[in-house]
């Protein structure tokens, strides 16, 4: 494709994007193709010769379409908000389109420092002051590694310069709560910290399902003494579940008592680190060791927009760090070489999604949208709250509410068959997409606010439907 039948064809997509987006909320807002049905429609080898633009057009309307679950769409309150500003859709288009990679400072300076800029930009947001530093990885997955990664050699004194893991005489330990994402534990056993070395230490409604500090002091104490190494502590600011938030400060606390790494995963509720209102939920923040949010998900920033934050960036570069000779330049050891903070060495330029973002959008359109959300769920929690049979079941720290419908004489499984039954409905319906969720040991059904066009109507539409629904029953 020569640049100028890029501009014809590009032209043509971008309207077509532009038309996907301004009419999403006619389609179904989850797809519901059968398994392998997409397959059958586009098996076809690849073309010998070049096919025109509007055959695969036609294609995409008809076989990939609907098989999408449209997370752009008003009705969407499933998972967590996972918007993708147009804004920041520019941004990844420039980045694909210049199609350049970092691998070291020289191999695209503007690379490195807009990466620097932007994340300096959050850091300020979220109170992170001092040495802390940025850099933007794929997803929040990848961002709990790199701080186990690094926890586990500050434990072992960099035993991956010597023996490694296996040659330690004792087990490395860390600590979380069982409202933390399946991404920690997932991180953990990477890390080669075991299954039997992750304490998934429960909560309780009684305490807003937030990690118990005393509890996490009172395992590292059983873990000293029975020789294990606690090696790190992961707080969750805004659980998966329940959106729980874990008292940073005390848990920073234990963990400088016993030297032990502390990451703060904040990947769905950093997006709050705009409202100066929200500040609570960061503090302490500030004198943990990492720290990670994805302006991918209520933000609004395309994906994969992880950001990481180390309060001292010196001691992942010391366990990331390689220099082979092919890499080396004359600026090593006066700029930042990104290659050395994170898993993979070619790196996109991922800052400009964000840079797009913020400045086509500015801070205070995003703001707004935020509180709209924040409203949005606290009246959405209202209504279920003072509706009969129908109960909140966790409390509302953002914008995600879980409820219940519960049917007088309806209990234990009879009472999760119903609730799988009307969630169930209400998705294969296509008007609306919730997720279910066990809490405590019984099915309930987040409702997660926040995509970018979801307005008033939408939520109390989708209130109506949650009634309707149940009625049917
Ligand atoms: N941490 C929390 C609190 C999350 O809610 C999620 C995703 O929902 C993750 C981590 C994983 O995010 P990612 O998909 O960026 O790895």
């Amino acid at each position: 494709m020569t640049p100028d039948e890029f501009r014809e064809a590009g032209h043509r997509l971008i309207d077509w994007i532009a038309d996907y987006r301004a009419d999403i909320e006619r389609r179904p807002v989850r797809s519901s193709v059968e398994p392998g049905w997409v397959r059958d429609q586009l098996d076809a080898p690849p073309p010998d010769s070049p096919e025109p633009l509007d055959a695969l057009l036609a294609d995409l309307e008809r076989a990939v379409v609907p098989g999408l679950t449209h997370f752009q769409h008003p009705d969407y309150f499933a998972y967590f908000p996972a918007n993708a500003s147009l804004a920041s859709v520019l941004g990844d288009l420039t980045s694909s389109g210049l199609g350049v990679i970092g691998l070291n400072w020289e191999s695209s300076p503007a690379l490195t420092e807009l990466e620097e800029v932007t994340c300096a930009w959050f850091a300020d947001l979220a109170g992170l002051g001092g040495t802390w530093r940025g850099t933007i990885h794929d997803t929040a997955s990848t961002a709990c590694l790199v701080a186990l990664l690094c926890a586990r050699e500050h434990a072992s004194g960099l035993s991956q310069n010597a023996g490694g893991l296996t040659a330690l005489d004792e087990p490395l330990v860390v600590y979380c709560s069982d409202q933390a994402h399946s991404s920690v534990t997932k991180a953990a056993l990477l890390a080669g910290f075991g299954y039997d070395h992750v304490r998934v230490l429960p909560t309780e409604r009684c305490s807003d399902y937030a990690l118990d500090p005393a509890a996490v002091e009172a395992g590292i104490e059983a873990d000293l003494a029975a020789g294990r190494r606690p090696a790190a502590i992961v707080a969750s600011v805004g659980t998966t579940g329940v959106t729980a938030v874990d008292p940073v400060p005390g848990l920073v606390e234990v963990g400088r008592r016993h030297d032990v790494w502390v990451h703060v995963d904040a990947a769905m509720a950093g997006s709050a680190v705009l409202l100066p209102e929200q500040a609570h939920l960061f503090a302490g923040v500030d004198r943990a060791d990492s720290m990670s949010m994805n302006p991918h998900k209520w933000l609004g920033t395309i994906i994969d927009t992880s950001l990481f934050f180390a309060r001292e960036p010196d001691r992942l570069v010391e366990v990331m760090s390689t220099n082979p000779s092919y890499l080396r330049t004359a600026t090593d050891g006066e700029v930042t070489q990104y290659r050395d903070w994170g898993i993979p060495l070619g790196r996109r330029f991922r800052a400009l999604k964000l840079w797009f973002h913020l400045r086509l959008d500015g801070l205070d359109a995003v703001r707004a949208r935020l509180r709209r959300d924040l409203d949005n769920a606290r009246w959405l929690a209202e209504q279920v709250e003072a509706t009969p049979e129908w109960a909140v079941v966790a409390p509302v720290n953002l914008q995600t509410v879980c409820v219940r419908h519960e049917p007088p004489g309806v209990t234990a499984d009879a009472l999760d068959s119903h609730t799988l039954r009307w969630v169930g409905e209400i998705n294969d319906g296509g008007r609306a997409y919730l997720t279910p969720s066990v809490l405590d040991g019984r099915w309930m059904v987040r409702i997660s606010v926040g995509a970018e066009p979801t307005e008033r109507h939408h939520v109390e539409a989708l209130w109506d439907l949650m009634r309707s629904t149940v009625r049917e029953h």
